[in-house]
């Protein structure tokens, strides 16, 4: 017998991956820093390819990936962070988020045409090229219980590292140092991120150094800013090991590495109450000759059929 579709829980083929060491915090002890090296693995090369972009859009969001995930590593509660970037650019809009859990998802929309255009004049377009000029919002949402925090910023700078940079700047009391990197390597796509935090640097935390606050976060910075893309993307060099390489002298403390997954999960029974929740009117609209109804998840860039019939509004009253 056939599974009625609001009983399908069966999910797209999408592979269900899970990197136990996606995210690894770290501190510097006596020092007023905190930071998150961020290491999707194979998971970038097999979220990133369910969508067929150019490199350079590939790669905008690629970095969008890694730096939700070093930013939803921080929540305190169950939530999720995300980063929805509007512009007048060829990508018009980015849209990457992650769980207090790891869960990552993305989708961008491309103007294939016009990337074409920018790139025929640009090979080596900046993302800025891409998204044109716009708002960068920054959203923490940790359940119906709590108030949802929205931070926006126009969009400025060059890179995502500058526009995420300067949304901490304009937004945030704590200053925030990000490097983003994402490359087609030989293993296939990989993205990356380190993220610096200062922390508030009064209740005695500083206590190890003759340095000032300061100076430890001018050093840790500088010591961060060595690192090379090829080191950051690569599989071989473990976190540990890479942080171990930058920040040995400084107090390194690695906290508990945590997991990143494969985010989206849609499933024919998600979304056939969704399709309930339209009247008999709405559906008959999306319905084409063939009495099919076709939704597609975005994050997956997978498409759902179901049969008109199938589907009884529960909107009747
Ligand atoms: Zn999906």
């Amino acid at each position: 017998m056939k599974t009625p579709a609001f009983l399908d829980r069966q999910r797209p083929d999408v592979p269900d991956l899970v990197v136990p060491g996606g995210v690894t915090p770290f501190y510097l002890q006596g020092r007023p820093v905190r930071g998150r090296l961020v290491r999707p693995g194979v998971l970038a090369d097999v979220m990133l390819t369910r969508h067929d972009h150019h490199a350079a859009v590939t790669r905008l969001a690629g970095k969008a990936l890694s730096v939700v995930a070093a930013l939803a590593s921080a929540l305190k509660f169950q939530g999720s962070f995300s980063l929805q970037i509007k512009g007048n650019g060829p990508v018009s809009l980015l849209v990457a988020d992650c769980t207090n859990t790891g869960a990552l998802r993305f989708y961008i929309r491309a103007d294939e045409e016009a990337v074409t255009a920018l790139l025929s004049e640009k090979p080596e377009p900046s993302d800025y090229d891409l998204t044109g000029d716009g708002y960068l919002a920054l959203t923490i949402d940790q359940g119906p219980e709590t108030e949802r925090h929205q931070g926006i910023v126009d969009i400025s700078g060059d890179s995502l590292t500058d526009m995420i940079s300067h949304y901490f700047k304009t937004s945030e009391q704590h200053a925030c140092w990000i490097s983003l990197h994402c490359e087609l390597t030989d293993a296939g796509w990989r993205t990356g991120a380190l993220i610096l935090e200062r922390l508030a640097d009064d209740g005695g935390i500083h206590i190890e150094t003759d340095d000032t606050p300061d100076d430890s976060w001018n050093t840790a910075t500088i010591l961060a800013s060595t690192l090379k893309a090829s080191e950051l993307l690569d599989d071989a060099l473990p976190p540990r090991e890479l942080l171990f390489r930058l920040f040995h002298a400084e107090g390194l403390q690695i906290g508990q590495p945590r997991a990143l997954a494969y985010g989206c999960r849609c499933s024919r029974a998600r979304l056939t109450e969704i399709l309930q929740n339209f009247s008999d009117d709405d559906l008959d609209h999306m319905m084409l000759d063939d009495r099919l109804i076709t939704m597609t998840c975005e994050f997956c860039n997978i498409s759902f059929h179901f049969q008109r019939d199938d589907i009884s509004s529960e909107d009747n009253d």
